[in-house]
């Protein structure tokens, strides 16, 4: 079995290493990994300038792009063979709820998965490393059970896990959740720089708008691993229908 690492906090992260560490008897590990911090990075691909890979002391390669840019290059000609599952993290911070839109962590997951390629994106719920080794046994734990379940190098799956940083004991079992809500961010900072012009800085995330039972969110709040399955499909379904009617008739009145 082998298995891609990449993060969005940059190859030098405690995250990617205790994840490296925790995943290097399970199968044969390569990482992949920014150069620099990318969160919030999403899926981005740089297409207007080269990437270069260099490779690190500890083995770890970096590139000076996005966290999909890295599981991208890895698949398409880096690695020269596939990988059987791509993990991301353990991301500094939580990605549950609408995080998981923005979140680089997952960016690098779902890029394994459009490739055809299981994915798992990881994350801490909280910033600041507390009981990061009991995070990267628990991820150790799920991989290998996948591993020895043969969940592993046949259909590709996305799941998107979250992590109370609590010491080992504490931590509660896995849980599959739907995704939480929170509210819209909050307002833009504005600072003035030494020349006088006006600076932008993008808010905070928004407070949590729904964490009712059943959502990551709600899971990771009592002590519980979420597990979310994701997919990338946009679509809304549920809305053809209504949507198919609606421009028909504005079509309609038009015409009329
Ligand atoms: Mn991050």
């Amino acid at each position: 079995m082998k298995i891609l690492i990449s993060n969005d906090d940059g190859y030098q992260a405690p995250g990617i290493v205790a994840l490296y560490e925790a995943l290097q008897d399970v199968a044969e590990v390569e990482v992949v990994a920014p150069e620099h911090n990318n969160s919030a990075k999403s899926n981005a691909l740089t297409l207007h300038s080269p990437l270069y890979v260099h490779r690190a002391a500890n083995g770890f390669r970096y590139v000076n792009g996005t966290p999909a840019d890295c599981v991208h290059i890895a698949l398409t000609g880096l690695l020269g063979y596939r990988p059987d599952l791509v993990v991301s993290g353990i991301n500094n911070g939580a990605n549950m709820g609408d995080d998981t839109i923005y979140s680089g962590t997952v960016g690098a997951a779902m890029e394994g998965y459009l490739f055809g390629i299981p994915a798992i994106a990881f994350s801490q719920t909280e910033k600041g490393w507390k009981h990061l080794d009991a995070a990267a046994l628990r991820a150790r734990e799920l991989v290998q059970q996948m591993l020895l379940q043969n969940m592993v190098g046949k259909q590709p799956w996305l799941l998107n896990v979250n992590i109370p940083c609590l010491p080992l004991q504490e931590l509660k079992p896995a849980k599959v959740c739907r995704l939480g809500r929170r509210h819209a961010a909050e307002p833009v900072i504005t600072q003035t720089s030494p020349r006088g012009e006006t600076m932008y800085w993008i808010g905070a995330a928004g407070p949590v708008l729904d964490e009712s039972e059943g959502t990551d969110f709600h899971a990771t709040a009592h002590g519980h691993v979420s597990v979310t399955p994701l997919k990338v499909d946009l679509a809304d379904h549920d809305k053809l229908g209504y949507w198919a009617q609606s421009i028909a008739q504005l079509a309609v009145k038009a015409a009329a």
